[in-house]
């Protein structure tokens, strides 16, 4: 048994507790939660700092790993994209170590569950082993070229078929982005999973996206004519990108929209009456960092949408936090309370990715791990700006 407490435990599903213990067993599941008075002093182990459930990143590129600085900031989505496929070629070592290295970093960092996009299998073994639970989105894209259509799909059940599943892991297909999956590939996709698959896709990450459903032209028209590619048989819709994802994905059980940083209040709600099962996830850090934007968060919380939060890949973020996304959010739109953003970074995210029964909150029974955060907890009004997490359990 270990009874960890420090001077507030946030349990997620319930008020802060000043003072709170949170009793682990030794399969690490919960069997008590209460105050300091209600246990033997000698058998508690007191700490500075708020306790929480472990943290959920539902947005991660883990095999991207080894990439960390190879693209400069601020460059816009399309020229970043550029770079990362000119940039596939390292040894297999090198790749390999970094998805090591980043997936402990995680852990230690405190996050309990990812939901990771996999364009090929080389973060399969590190995922058979590791203490996270990995929910992965094999992520399909045929670059809207019909011709290209049956070879992605070929290629991508080999990738899936490698992929991690069992000891808490779980995988789908799932479409890379609405600019570069043709309707053909989005049919696949919608019969290859099976009804409680949980799927994810790339939104409004830039503004040359909504142009090319809207008109037909754009950054992405130049970007595949650089690659030889022409989408000279592409119809535009006249509409956002993500009425062409409503109108060729069938909803699963779950969605998650990622980035949105340009989405609009008519898209939320167009995605809400698509399902009631749609989940938002915002990667503040790499918005900043490719797009040097972030989305506007208010639209979001006015319309209760069910909000994540991921760090996306190293490629395009400094570190993978969740915590430090917290505190990105709270330095540009400190107008979103504290508590909010910490239910985004835990239940939610557990919700979102089908871990709930035992992660993202204090409840007995659970086996959530636990987070250290080195403030001095005032509710709302904490200043989080030089604070880091850290695992204790
Ligand atoms: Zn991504």
């Amino acid at each position: 048994m270990r009874y960890l407490t420090a001077d507030f435990v946030l349990p997620i599903s319930s008020d802060p507790i000043e003072e709170g213990v949170v009793v682990f067993n030794d399969q690490e599941a919960i069997e008590k939660i209460g105050t300091r008075e209600e246990f033997p002093s000698a058998d508690l182990e007191i700490h500075k700092g708020v306790l929480l459930p472990g943290l959920i990143n539902t947005h991660c590129h883990l095999e991207l790993s080894h990439m960390k600085g190879l693209c400069p900031t601020g460059t816009k989505l399309i020229p970043f994209i550029s770079t990362v496929v000119k940039q596939r070629e390292f040894e297999q070592e090198i790749i390999q170590e970094h998805i090591d290295l980043q997936d402990q970093a995680m852990w230690d960092v405190g996050i309990q569950a990812v939901g990771d996009i996999s364009n090929k299998a080389d973060t399969a073994s590190c995922k058979k082993t590791s203490p996270i639970s990995y929910y992965t989105f094999v992520e399909l894209f045929d670059m809207m070229q019909p011709t290209m259509t049956e070879s992605t799909i070929t290629s991508y059940r080999q990738v899936f078929a490698e992929q991690a599943r069992g000891r808490g892991n779980e995988k789908s297909f799932v479409p890379h982005a609405p600019y570069s999956v043709t309707p053909a590939l989005f049919e696949f996709i919608n019969k290859a999973n099976p009804e409680n698959a949980i799927l994810s896709i790339h939104n409004t990450e830039t503004a040359p996206e909504n142009e090319l459903f809207r008109t037909g032209k754009g950054g992405f028209v130049e970007f595949y004519k650089s690659m030889g590619m022409s989408l000279d048989h592409f119809e535009s819709p006249g509409t956002n990108s993500i009425d062409y994802v409503l109108k060729n994905l069938t909803p699963k059980s779950k969605n998650i929209f990622v980035h949105n940083t340009l989405t609009s209040p008519k898209d939320i709600v167009a995605a809400h009456t698509w399902s009631d099962q749609v989940y938002w996830a915002s990667c503040p850090n790499a918005n900043l960092y490719i797009e040097n934007n972030l989305p506007d968060y208010k639209l979001f919380i006015d319309n209760k949408a069910k909000m994540t939060l991921g760090t996306d890949s190293l490629m395009s973020n400094w570190q993978l936090s969740i915590w430090e996304e917290i505190k990105t959010i709270k330095r540009y739109q400190s107008y979103v309370p504290l508590s909010v953003l910490i239910e985004w970074a835990t239940i939610n995210g557990a919700v979102a990715l089908g871990y709930e029964e035992v992660m993202g909150s204090f409840v007995v029974g659970k086996r959530p791990g636990v987070v250290l955060v080195d403030c001095d907890w005032d509710g709302d009004n904490t200043d989080i700006s030089q604070t880091q997490s850290k695992r204790l359990l």
